[in-house]
């Protein structure tokens, strides 16, 4: 995850509850992706440090467990960045200038000047990122495949060139369910609607309370559709089947009030955050572990990247 911004309730929803899943079932390898940030913030690099201190806290907040998963920053191994290397030698430029995120991100980051060698090459260093581990699976959403895909594509073309050491990674897909922000458009840092982790209990409140609802409940007596109310959407995640069926009956009969309606659904997010704030507090007031847990996934990671190095430097004539 890309350490440039704070984390919303949608990267919680979509990513976060999905890894603290899969660290029962798989060999996981989570990291703050330090160097992604500097793609596309490298003129104002200001805030990656910090950014990636409130990852990794969020990381183990959201319930990532050091001792069933592997957490690390990318930059502290190093070796990410000579696969990166290694492999710009057998990339072909056209596979990167058909990622199709490569023109729409530039398109929607106009202010930026993205014309640069790194942001080309970012999913040649994704691919380093993930191959490096050998990693058989990627937990991605469906935006995230033809990444992937040339991922795969790069891998099979270094075993085809030298020999064969990676494992062609396959997605992990999940149906992520699309979390609105506080205006009805998808949540998101760029559109200033988010919820965000480090919120505190007041400010998650008064974002909730002050949302957009159906615009034809304008009076306490008019009757509304859910269906057309963010703040319903946000009910079907977090909150219970019965109180969904409750709140929706009462929007369509103006049982109750967009005020109650609201409070249900703070209450619920509240009953999810709750566990979150607790464990950012603790971490915050223990920066030593914090420290500590950097260190041993960082060791454990390097360990594993270094023993994939040996093989392809050897595989590529090198000393
Ligand atoms: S009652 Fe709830 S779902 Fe209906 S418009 Fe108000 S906030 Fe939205």
């Amino acid at each position: 995850m890309q350490s440039s911004g704070k984390l919303h309730l949608g990267n919680l929803v979509g990513a976060l509850s999905n890894w603290v899943r899969l660290q029962d079932r798989y060999d996981c390898y989570y990291f703050v992706a330090d160097w992604h940030a500097l793609t596309t913030g490298y003129a104002d690099p200001t805030s990656i440090k910090e950014s990636t201190e409130d990852l990794v806290i969020n990381f183990l907040a959201a319930g990532l467990d050091p001792e069933k998963c592997t957490i690390f920053i990318q930059s502290r191994v190093i070796e990410h960045a000579e696969l990166n290397l290694l492999l710009s030698m057998i990339t072909p430029l056209g596979w990167l200038e058909r990622v199709p995120t490569y023109k729409e991100k530039q398109e929607e980051l106009k202010d930026k000047d993205l014309s640069t060698y790194g942001f080309l090459g970012y999913p040649l260093l994704q691919t380093a990122d993930i191959i490096i581990y050998r990693a058989k699976y990627v937990p991605v959403g469906i935006d995230q495949v033809p990444h992937l895909e040339i991922s795969r594509e790069i891998a099979r073309r270094f075993n085809y060139l030298y020999k064969e050491i990676f494992p062609e990674p396959e997605a992990l897909l999940t149906e992520f369910p699309k979390v609105v922000g506080v205006d009805g458009r998808k949540m998101s840092k760029s559109y200033d609607n988010a919820v965000y982790l480090s919120d505190s209990p007041e400010e998650v409140e008064q974002k909730i309370r002050t949302m957009v609802t159906d615009p034809a409940r304008v009076k306490r007596t008019d009757t509304g559709n859910p269906e057309l109310s963010p703040v319903y959407q946000l009910h079907r995640i977090f909150s219970s089947k019965e109180e969904q069926e409750y709140v929706a009956k009462g929007c369509l009969t103006a049982g109750i009030g967009c005020v109650e309606c609201k409070k249900i659904l703070i209450k619920n997010v509240f009953r999810v955050m709750d566990p979150i704030w607790k464990r950012r507090d603790e971490l915050f007031q223990n920066p030593t572990l914090l420290h500590d847990i950097v260190e041993k996934g960082t060791e454990r990671a390097k360990k594993v990247a270094e023993e994939t190095m040996q093989l392809v430097r050897k595989a590529m004539g090198l000393y």
